[in-house]
């Protein structure tokens, strides 16, 4: 029977060292300080806000929520970011994506700062995932992702990687930041020609395709680490489920990560984790000056 490579100890490591530092810097004066700008009330949006509402009170981060009409206009919007981008109490802005349709979200990713950028919005942040150079942030998700390797001592260095997936959010960045920890990777996507062997061929597999139970017995082998992004609402079932059929797994590799109770419960960590190393910087800033 595989292991199951929980969230849970993950997030709360992650949290654990977050409250720490918080701590030290309200020594300082400083409350690290996240700007939540939501759109809306799409349900999932909702879902993620309680969560991260519950794990910024954990890490000692505060939250403000700046909640708009779906009706918007860009220039409220933006109106929105200019204002958290000049507030200097406030160190990270977390904008819940997709925006709704007629909100232009590239105009938005050059505005908002890149310092305060905690989630991999604006350009400046993917240039700095992708050339390993800069202060930019990651995805919280898919820094989520190497979090959980690194935790459970996943060897990555000289590993074969197959990602699939290549969402900018997601397989991107997972299988650039892999690289950087001396993995061979191996991206794949819906055009790819026998997904099943390069995904046998694997000794980690990260799976991030937004598709139910499809990787399968075929697809695997003993040994493997499997981390399953995707969240997936199984109609039949009634419940949540990755791209992992997880009851072949279980007879087959080695550890993978569950759906639900797997990397979702570390992304909102890794968030607070970004806003208190962005809360960091701007105090050293201060004090360079
Ligand atoms: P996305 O933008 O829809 O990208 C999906 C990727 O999977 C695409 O690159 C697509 O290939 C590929 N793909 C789709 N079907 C495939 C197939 N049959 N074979 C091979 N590749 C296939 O999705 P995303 O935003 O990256 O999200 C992926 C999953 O992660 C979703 O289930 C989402 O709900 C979940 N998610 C989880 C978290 C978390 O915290 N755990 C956070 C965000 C998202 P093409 O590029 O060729 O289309």
């Amino acid at each position: 029977m595989a292991e199951l490579l929980y969230g849970a100890p993950v997030a709360t490591a992650i949290t654990e060292d977050c409250a720490g530092r918080a701590g030290r810097l309200a020594n300082e004066g400083v409350t690290p300080t996240l700007a939540v700008v939501r759109v809306g009330e799409r349900a999932d949006d909702l879902s993620y806000e309680r969560g991260l509402m519950k794990r910024a009170e954990k890490a000692g981060v505060s939250v403000r929520r700046v909640c708009l009409p779906e009706s918007c206009s860009q220039t409220r919007l933006m109106d929105a970011v200019a204002q958290i981008n000049e507030d200097a109490s406030v160190h990270g802005c977390l904008v819940f994506r997709p925006l709704p349709a007629l909100l232009d979200e590239g105009a938005l990713a050059h505005a908002l700062a890149p310092s305060k950028d905690v989630d991999c919005l604006t350009p400046a942040s993917l240039v700095s995932v992708f050339s390993g150079a800069g202060e930019g942030f990651a995805p919280c998700t898919a820094e989520a992702v190497i979090r959980v390797l690194t935790h459970y001592g996943v060897p990555l260095a000289g590993a074969n990687v197959t990602v699939v997936g290549r969402s900018l959010v997601i397989g991107r960045p997972v299988a650039m930041m892999l690289q950087a920890k001396d993995a061979t990777v191996t991206m794949c996507h819906s055009k790819t020609a026998d997904l099943e062997r390069h995904c046998r061929e694997a000794d980690v597999l990260v799976l991030a395709m937004g598709r139910a139970r499809a990787i399968g017995a075929d697809a695997l082998r003993a040994g493997q680490v499997v981390v399953d992004v995707g969240i997936n609402w199984d109609e039949k079932a009634g419940r949540l489920v990755g791209d992992l059929d997880a009851q072949a797994a279980d007879a087959i590799v080695a550890a993978y990560t569950p759906v639900p109770r797997g990397v979702g419960s570390v992304t909102t960590a890794v968030l607070m984790d970004h806003v208190v190393t962005a809360a960091e910087r701007a105090l050293s800033h201060v004090s360079q000056r």
